[in-house]
């Protein structure tokens, strides 16, 4: 969790794309035709949809979260401190100076070995949250096998991806103490851009199947929507998510020519047509609007920002406490557990300022589909399915919002798709030169 910034920079992976969990038993009928086909909506896309209250069960799993979250938040930085306190990571770091004797090598086996002790120091939290708690709440299908096949993986990309940002990191904090802040963070939207380009292509399919999409009429209107989005050579990935979880969800990936819409195949089962119409509208709008670029300009200007905060505070730190870590320098490798510490903080300073970037990057990502089907109704229910589906709250408190929710909450976004229609009432629309009639 505290790396995720780290590795978030060199895997890519923002949070752009999901629509968030969705889903539903509503039974597939015949497809009915597109508003475009017709020249006007369809009547029933006019009605309203009810916002469903949150169930017994699904307060008890946003209750319960809220609590996990603080304790994960608290573990993450007590292990560091734990590290820094001791004097472990100064250990960690001369045992890895005679085993590696070059900077190079140094850096690179206390990097492997850190990672795999906080790895193995998280496993048991890692276990409940991803695997038995989402099997108690009746959220999951995946087998024991596949959960670890896939925690062994991720290590093994966090390995990689780690080292290499790091190695740049610690290099520039050499070259340049005073300005490395800066330098990392430019140097880092290259990394961040060759992430979101192999992503898809070689880290996604180590965990999951990537196929074309079966229903081929599907794929059919889909691309026609593409089309009209002005969206050339675009690809449609069906992926089998339902290993994994019951929940909902369709992403975008990828830039330049890896770049490709991902549904996956809960998604598809359980909605019906113009559901899914409405969540590719949203998806594409990611592509048509530009947020991949906005995501990489802000991901590169907050990795910054954090260094630069880690930078200023550590000097008290260290003037304090650098005897007892062992350590004087950030340029010192044993200074990565304190780097990871103070980005956090800083991290969590900022999360609402970042969450409500991606709320309101989501929610012009809403209206963009709303406006391309005008399909109110069938946003609606699909909104309804990914609350069912997923056990969300529809209407969280302010906190979980500020702090968590990095989509509107489905509640608003329901709200929205009911008030929103100015096509039926001939006002313009705010997308209207974005796509084809
Ligand atoms: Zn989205």
């Amino acid at each position: 969790m505290l790396l995720s910034l780290v590795f978030a920079a060199a895997v890519g992976g923002g949070p752009v794309g999901p629509v968030v969990a969705v889903a539903g038993a509503a039974a597939r009928t015949h497809v009915r035709p597109m508003a475009r086909d017709l020249g006007a909506p369809v009547a029933d896309e006019d009605a309203p949809v009810a916002v469903p209250p949150a169930t017994d069960n699904a307060m008890d799993y946003y209750r319960s979260g809220n609590v996990l979250w603080v304790i994960d938040l608290v573990w993450s930085a007590a292990l560091l401190v734990v590290m820094l306190a001791t004097g472990f990571s100064a250990k960690l770091r001369d045992w890895s100076q005679r085993v590696g004797r070059r900077w190079f090598f140094t850096l690179v086996i206390y990097y492997l070995l850190f990672n795999l002790i906080m790895t193995i120091a998280d496993l048991p939290r890692a276990y409940y949250e991803e695997f038995v708690r989402q099997h108690a709440y009746a959220l999951s299908n995946q087998t024991f096998a596949k959960w670890w096949a896939d925690t062994v993986k991720s290590f093994g990309v966090s390995c990689l991806a780690g080292a290499l940002v790091l190695c740049v990191r610690y290099l520039l904090l050499r070259k340049s103490p005073r300005r490395w802040w800066l330098y990392t963070g430019l140097a880092m939207i290259p990394f961040i851009i060759v992430g979101n380009l192999i992503a898809p292509v070689w880290i996604a399919p180590l965990f999951n199947k990537f196929e074309p999409m079966r229903d081929k009429a599907l794929e059919t209107r889909i691309l026609s929507m593409a089309d009209r989005a002005g969206i050339e050579g675009s690809r449609v990935f069906e992926v089998n998510k339902s290993v994994d979880t019951k929940t909902l969800n369709a992403y975008v990936a990828g830039i330049f020519n890896t770049r490709r819409i991902v549904l996956w195949d809960t998604i598809i089962k359980r909605m019906s047509p113009p559901e899914l119409m409405f969540v590719m509208g949203h998806e594409m709008a990611h592509y048509v609007l530009g947020h991949v670029w906005y995501l990489v300009a802000f991901s590169s200007l907050l990795i910054m920002a954090s260094l630069y905060a880690a930078y200023r505070a550590s000097g008290a730190v260290l003037d304090r406490w650098g005897t007892r870590f062992g350590f004087t320098t950030l340029a010192d490798i044993a200074s990565l557990p304190l780097i990871l510490l103070l980005v956090s903080v800083f991290s969590l300073i900022v999360t609402p300022l970042s969450l409500a970037f991606t709320r309101h990057i989501e929610h012009e990502a809403d209206r963009f589909g709303l406006e391309i089907t005008q399909a109110s109704h069938s946003a609606g229910t699909a909104f309804v399915k990914l609350q069912e589906d997923a056990l969300a709250n529809p209407r969280p408190g302010l906190l979980y919002k500020l702090w968590r929710e990095s989509h509107p909450p489905l509640g608003e976004r329901i709200d929205f798709v009911n008030a929103y229609h100015p096509w039926r009432d001939g006002q313009p629309l705010v997308y209207g030169d974005r796509f084809k009639k």
